[in-house]
């Protein structure tokens, strides 16, 4: 097969003519006759050792400036048919050597997974978000995160969106919630982040590699070329690494630093972010929030998200929403003042019962603010617990008291 009339492509002054994997077999070559001729000696090579080709599942595709042209391809008295693009080892392939097709695959699949595991979340999974984030993690990423070492930097950022309005839904917070909120309640990465991460570990495993593989080879031409493995060092530089440093990084320690620094820029924006200005004295971590395990009644656990992310239904909220400056948001029961977190949680008296059931016998002698910190922020399980259940005994006093009006 080594034969110079197949016109083999070439990286590195190394000739490669095929690629095998398990049971695949793909036949490269740099024109049309080089191609045809590989094919007669594939053919031959079949018919000598008793091998079957599959002909329906055989394609041709032409990569580079004549792309477009289609030819006629035969094997064997078998039409080939000639394709733009090809799902190679799980990554689908274009001829124009974009990625354009194989991310509409991803977000495609994306959306039909996330649909299989909401339908989980609203069944077996009792619309609570702990088993629906492990199912996301352990099912869902791995398989939209496939080859992303191979595709990755480039997203589509309609991906990114899928991941943040899929865990609003889960939160059941509004579509007006910033995405770095919800990062953080749940300590999510953003998928750049992840996808970055696989691309500079796949960039740490060729450069310690010593071996003189296919992939190393590509690697070393594209390094004197400027292509595709330039990428690395501008990712790197992203997250402040320096080539020396990566060097010496394990894949541990790599994950932290991507994660722990796409943290911090996430805590910065919270802090100055125009959504709440509770949120940040609420959360000044990047963890899973501890409340989202403790509390396993859904609706329970829900009222205590709204009230951290001050979306509980109010005029506060409504007012948000149409616009209506914020000392016009007035408490709905007419006590003519807004009803902000302070008002509806320490003041207003439509929740005394609950208040005093719950809150009062919890709170000394702070201020109201330090008050509302103290019943929103904290990872105690008896304060979290009477601060859920005044969050929903009040929204449902809230809600029968709008009804009669
Ligand atoms: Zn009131």
């Amino acid at each position: 097969m080594a034969s110079p009339a197949f016109f083999p492509p070439s990286v590195k002054e190394r000739k490669i003519l095929v690629l095998l994997y398990a049971d695949d077999l793909v036949l490269l070559s740099l024109n049309r006759i080089g191609l045809k001729r590989m094919l007669h000696s594939l053919l031959e090579f079949s018919d000598a050792h008793l091998l079957q080709i599959n002909y329906s599942k055989s394609k041709i595709m032409v990569c580079g400036k004549n792309s477009r042209t289609k030819h006629t391809w035969h094997l064997n008295g078998h039409h080939l048919e000639q394709v733009n693009t090809f799902k190679y080892l799980g990554i689908h392939i274009n001829n124009n050597l974009s990625w354009s097709h194989h991310l509409a695959y991803i977000k495609l699949l994306a959306i039909k997974t996330l649909g299989q595991l909401k339908k989980f979340f609203y069944s077996r999974g009792g619309q609570l978000v702990r088993p629906f984030f492990n199912l996301y993690v352990v099912k869902f990423l791995p398989m939209i995160l496939y080859g992303s070492e191979i595709w990755g930097p480039v997203l589509h950022p309609a991906l990114e969106k899928i991941q943040n309005n899929i865990f609003k839904q889960i939160l059941a917070l509004p579509k007006c919630t910033p995405a770095t909120h919800i990062r953080a309640e749940l300590n999510l990465p953003t998928l750049k982040a992840r996808i970055d991460l696989s691309y500079l570990r796949y960039w740490q495993k060729l450069t310690t590699n010593k071996s003189r593989s296919l992939v190393k080879l590509c690697w070393e031409e594209q390094l004197q070329n400027g292509g595709w493995a330039t990428h690395f060092t501008t990712i790197a530089t992203s997250y402040d690494l320096t080539d020396n440093f990566l060097n010496n990084l394990n894949p541990r320690a790599l994950r932290n630093q991507i994660f722990e620094f796409e943290a911090q820029q996430d805590n910065t924006a919270i802090s100055s972010a125009r959504f709440s200005s509770w949120f940040p004295l609420f959360k000044t971590n990047h963890e899973w929030a501890p409340y989202l395990d403790l509390l396993t009644k859904a609706t329970l656990c829900r009222a205590y998200t709204e009230l951290r992310f001050q979306v509980m239904p109010s005029a506060y909220l409504q007012g948000r929403y149409l616009g209506i400056p914020y000392a016009n948001r007035l408490c709905v029961s007419g006590c003519k003042v807004p009803e902000d977190l302070i008002h509806y949680m320490l003041i207003c008296p439509l929740f005394r019962a609950p208040r005093n059931k719950f809150l009062v016998p919890m709170l000394t002698d702070l201020t109201e603010s330090q008050s509302v910190v103290f019943l929103l922020s904290s990872d105690q399980p008896h304060i979290i617990i009477a601060t859920a259940n005044f969050a929903l005994a009040a929204k449902k006093l809230r809600a029968s008291y709008v009804k009669k009006l």
